[in-house]
């Protein structure tokens, strides 16, 4: 039966003959004592110190963005992308159903409307033909006098939309080229949600770089973890240091006063949680190939199963966060989730979708088959970064 098939596969892949094996757990194989150590010892753990400064030096060398700015988590660090891109209450911005709650949260905190687009069904990030399909159908270009561009306005709200944030579901890279020249087309701001996607690459380029900003994530069940953290990545030199500024209390430098020159934020990252950072990203590299050899045992061990595991797409270099399967409805769906969650290997369904949660229910939808299709049918299995590589 192909259930016990599947949980002696996980069990031998992770040398795990009994016990429960969670989903994603952070693994600490490198210099993480050392540095905690490191900022105990001096007594900088908190708003000053070496690390935060290092490890977005780190960020931005391996995402080959220009400036890399960290934060408090990744949902703040979504929240300061679209304040900087003056997204602003009565504005609305697109984003997919199909994504963890922090994105759709993030927009409302600026007072703007979430519109709901549909997903593509292979990368499961936000659809390019979606995207057009709704701009042509449901707005028309006109001048926005808040932003002083021409934008597309809602013809049913009345409303702007000033902003787009697709996300890279998984770690699959979305179509990031095509929605990007729809966007420059339209004058709409992209900010790209990379949450999961550190590592991940579209036709060699790091996803978060095609977008006005690209956020990142550090949450204990991302690739690479702070505890909790998040990363604001732009080319924009102007932008970038508005971001650190507001982000960090927007205290003007001096050497006793405290002057603070705009209502900023307290987003910083501590710099106990950027030491965990930086010995995380010295073992990224390791991390990501690791991951992508248990997909590729994933992909022959699903082979001819009937189930489908997802694979990455063309033009594309995931970094396989979390490994995924569909199943043929949603009966199979729950069924396989009761057998695997009853043998103690967990297994994940995709989020609710955001346009049914309660607080998102009332915004505006374009047709959604694909991401409820995927919905009926999503699992994440077993995709934490094994320590040990030989079985
Ligand atoms: C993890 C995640 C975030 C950010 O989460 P934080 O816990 O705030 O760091 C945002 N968007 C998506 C899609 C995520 O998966």
């Amino acid at each position: 039966m192909l259930i016990d098939d599947f949980v002696n596969f996980v069990r031998e892949a992770y040398n795990r003959p009994n016990g429960f094996i969670p989903l994603h757990e952070p693994v600490f194989n490198g210099n993480e004592k050392k540095y905690l150590n490191e900022c105990v010892d001096s007594t900088f753990v908190s708003s000053v110190g070496k690390f935060v400064t290092e490890f977005e030096n780190q960020v931005k060398e391996y995402t080959g963005s220009k400036h890399a700015i960290a934060a408090s988590s990744g949902t703040a660090a979504l929240h300061i992308a679209l304040v900087l891109s003056e997204v602003k209450p009565g504005d609305e911005v697109i984003t997919q159903p199909l994504t963890f709650v922090a994105t759709a949260n993030a927009i409302s905190y600026t007072g703007a409307s979430p519109i709901f687009i549909d997903v593509d069904r292979d990368t499961m990030g936000l659809s390019p033909e979606k995207l057009e399909l709704f701009i042509l159908n449901n707005t028309k270009p006109e001048l926005n006098i808040q932003t002083n561009k021409v934008q597309p306005k809602n013809l049913s709200s009345g409303k702007f939309i000033t902003a787009v944030i697709p996300m890279h579901t998984f770690g699959h890279p979305a179509r990031i080229e095509e929605i990007k020249i729809i966007c420059d087309k339209n004058n709409i701001i992209l900010i790209e949600d990379a949450a999961e996607s550190l590592g991940s690459y579209y036709k060699g380029k790091h996803t978060g770089t095609f977008g006005l900003f690209g956020t990142l994530s550090f949450n204990g069940n991302k690739t690479i973890t702070t505890g909790g953290g998040g990363m604001l990545i732009t080319d924009d030199d102007e932008l970038a240091k508005k971001a650190k500024h507001i982000t960090t209390t927007a205290k003007v430098p001096h050497p006793w006063e405290y002057v603070h020159d705009t209502i900023g934020y307290n987003y910083r990252l501590t710099n106990l949680a950027a030491a965990l950072g930086v010995a995380q990203m010295e073992q990224l590299d390791s991390f990501v190939s690791s991951q992508r050899l248990l997909a590729s045992e994933y992909q022959k061990f699903f082979e001819n199963s009937g189930i489908q595991f997802v694979t990455e797409n063309e033009n594309t270099k995931a970094n396989y966060w979390l490994n995924t399967v569909i199943l043929k409805d949603r009966e199979e769906r729950n069924n396989f989730l009761k057998e695997t969650n009853d043998r103690d290997i967990m297994t994940r369904p995709i989020w609710e979708l955001m346009n049914r949660l309660d607080m998102f229910k009332e915004f505006q939808t374009g047709d959604l088959s694909n991401s409820e299709w995927l919905a009926d049918r999503v699992v994440n299995i077993t995709s934490s970064v094994r320590v040990n590589n030989s079985k």
